[in-house]
Formats: C-alpha cells, sequence, structure tokens
C-alpha cells in the first residue's frame, strides 16, 4: 500500500526510499524487479492555446497519443486504450492505422501519471476517448478505471470518468452485469457514451463497420438495458455530423425515434475532416440546424465545440503525429 500510494500520488516508481522498507530492503529490491512501472517517456508535445497533446512512447517502441483539454477551471486528459483500432470507421484517422496491439493496464494508468507528474497538470476529468475500442482490451480498461478512481492513489471519482464504445454490444452488456452482479459495484457512476452517428443501418453500416456485426436494434437493446446509477444520469449519445452524410432533416428524425424510450443526451460533434479527404466540417448554421431539429423533437442534446483541431488533436484525429513518426 505504501508503494502503491507514492506511486498513484506522488510519481515515484522505486520503493527502495520509503520508510516502510526501510527495515526489509531485500523485499524493497524484489517489488522493485516484479513490477515494472516505468511512466510512458514523452517523444512529442503539441500545444495550442487550450490543449496539449503528447505523443508517447513504450519500451517496445509502440506510440500512442493523449490529449489534455483546458477548459475553464477543469482539465480533462483524453487517453487511449489501444495502438491504432481495429474497427476502422471510415471518418477516423485513428482507424486508419489499423490495431498495432492493446495497451496494457498500467499503459492506459501511465498517459495520466505523465501528464500529472512530467508536466504538471492536475487532472479532474478523464474520458476514454482517444485512440482505441475501449471494449476490445474489455479487462485492462476496467482495471484502469479502477485503479486511476482509488482513493488511496489518483482519486479520480467514478463519475468524472467517461467510456466511449463505438457499439461494441457484449462489451456494454459485459459492463452492465460487472455492475448489476456486484463484481465492480463502485463502476455503477461511470459514465457510458455510444458512438452512433446514424440510426439508419445501411448509412451506419457504411461508416462503421461494427454496425455489419452488431446493428441497430441489438445495439438499441443493450442501451436500453444499461443500469444508470440515478434517474437523471444519461447514456451520452455521440453523433459526429458530416454535411450530406447524417445532417437530413431525416437523420434527425430518425435519431430521436431511435432513441425512443432511452434516457439520452446526444453530443453533437461537428466533423473534424481528417486526411482522407472523404469528408467535409459542417458549418456553423449546419450544427445549429441538425440542434434545432433534434430539440424541436423533444431530444436532449449539446453542441460540443470542436477543441484541438489545429493541433490534430480533435476527435478522430489522434493517429497523425504516429504516422508521421512511423514513416520518418
Ligand atoms: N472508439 C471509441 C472511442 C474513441 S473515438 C468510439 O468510437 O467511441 C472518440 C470519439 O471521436 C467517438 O465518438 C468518435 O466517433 C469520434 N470521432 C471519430 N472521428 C471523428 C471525426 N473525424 N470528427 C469528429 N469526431 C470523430
Ligand atoms: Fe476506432 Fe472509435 Fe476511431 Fe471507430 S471512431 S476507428 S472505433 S477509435
Amino acid at each position: 500500500m505504501p508503494f502503491f500510494r507514492s506511486l498513484y500520488r506522488r510519481g515515484t516508481s522505486g520503493c527502495s526510499d520509503l520508510k516502510e522498507f526501510s527495515l526489509n530492503t531485500a523485499l524493497a529490491r524484489k517489488i522493485q524487479q516484479d513490477f515494472c512501472c516505468r511512466i510512458p517517456f514523452i517523444k512529442d508535445i503539441r500545444q495550442d492555446e487550450s490543449n496539449i497533446k503528447l505523443l508517447l512512447q513504450f519500451p517496445d517502441g509502440v506510440m500512442i497519443e493523449t490529449v489534455v483539454l483546458f477548459m475553464n477551471r477543469y482539465s480533462t486528459i483524453c487517453v487511449s486504450t489501444q495502438a491504432g483500432c481495429a474497427r476502422g470507421c471510415t471518418f477516423c484517422e485513428t482507424g486508419r492505422l489499423g490495431l498495432m496491439r492493446n495497451l496494457t493496464a498500467g499503459e492506459i494508468v501511465g498517459q495520466l501519471l505523465s501528464v500529472r507528474f512530467y508536466l504538471g497538470i492536475k487532472v479532474s476529468n478523464l474520458v476514454l476517448m482517444g485512440m482505441g475500442e475501449p471494449f476490445d482490451n474489455f479487462e485492462n480498461v476496467i482495471m484502469a478505471i479502477e485503479i486511476i478512481s482509488d482513493q488511496r492513489g489518483i482519486n479520480i471519482p467514478v463519475s468524472s470518468i467517461t467510456v466511449s464504445t463505438a457499439g461494441h454490444v457484449p462489451g456494454i452488456r459485459k459492463l452492465a452485469s460487472h455492475i448489476r452482479s456486484g463484481i465492480s459495484p463502485d463502476l455503477k457512476r461511470l459514465c457510458l457514451a455510444v458512438s452512433l452517428h446514424s440510426a439508419d443501418n445501411d448509412n451506419r453500416g457504411v461508416m462503421m463497420p461494427i454496425n455489419r456485426i452488431w446493428p441497430l436494434e441489438e445495439l438499441k437493446q443493450a442501451i436500453k438495458e444499461f443500469p444508470l446509477a440515478r434517474q437523471r444520469d444519461r447514456i451520452f449519445i455521440e453523433y459526429t455530423l458530416i454535411p450530406g452524410v447524417n445532417d437530413s432533416p431525416e437523420d434527425a428524425r430518425q435519431l430521436v425515434t431511435y432513441l425512443k424510450g432511452i434516457q439520452s443526451c446526444v453530443n453533437i460533434i461537428p466533423c473534424n475532416p481528417g486526411n482522407n479527404g472523404l469528408y467535409r466540417r459542417p458549418s456553423r448554421e449546419q450544427v445549429e440546424k441538425f440542434f434545432n431539429l433534434l430539440q424541436h423533437m423533444g431530444q436532449y442534446c449539446r453542441i460540443r465545440d470542436t477543441k484541438g483541431d489545429t493541433i490534430q488533436a480533435a476527435c478522430g484525429q489522434l493517429g497523425g503525429l504516429v504516422l508521421k513518426k512511423r514513416s520518418g
């Protein structure tokens, strides 16, 4: 326990200098050998007025990106759960990388430790919305959330943590059963975000190949059954708005119909165009028009302002630095 506290509260990965180990230096050495807890190396760093993007490298050479967003008095860290992603959504840069490998729980937590102890930034919120599909790496993600929320260490409350999935139905169900069965009762306050982007199976299947495995009907059932801790809690529905793809009045109507019976908040995210030139960014008017359509139909929704796009740190833009360093 002293080791856990010193690692997560002070960023000290050695235990020989802890007073609790002064009587047993052999034990201190053994712990040092058996547990590798190196904080990931920062290979590159980009910054604008309200965001920092880090390129982190692990000892095996694998690189990932992590973003810190500053909003008023809060700072939010957006962590990666995989190096790359196997899900291949057509609008997402990370999807274009393919999957290198899953991150360990230590590597997920390590992103936060780099920010905390190398840059001295105290983080108040955490979103698992960086590179990767969290439920393709379920066990490590859950273990990382348990470590990060542990009151004896980093102590970010579970209610300030959001996990975002592209619609991995078994993952949503497994998380729900962990919460219900009491395997991980503390996770009941965890915020769940589901990236929907279209409520039409054909359209969604083109944008998100995962929809061909778990189509909208199955996804809706899993979301409906997901336990919410309090009556006023909502499932977040991420909707990346792409002109000419999913922004028509009919798209809005289908979305509202789909979400009937689900306590939800739609986050409208203006599309950040990637490097493949396939999609455009919507104008402010197009975003507001879609927002008004949803509101008039009684759907609770918000516009998520684009942040970090000048340093390629916005949603769906993670992977550019990795690609650049890999190829050169
Ligand atoms: N794999 C998970 C979490 C990482 S992606 C998921 O898909 O939910 C984080 C969010 O960024 C998702 O909502 C995703 O759909 C969104 N996103 C991806 N590419 C985007 C782009 N080009 N513009 C805006 N948002 C994008
Ligand atoms: Fe993977 Fe999410 Fe990007 Fe889709 S949007 S490719 S699931 S990271």
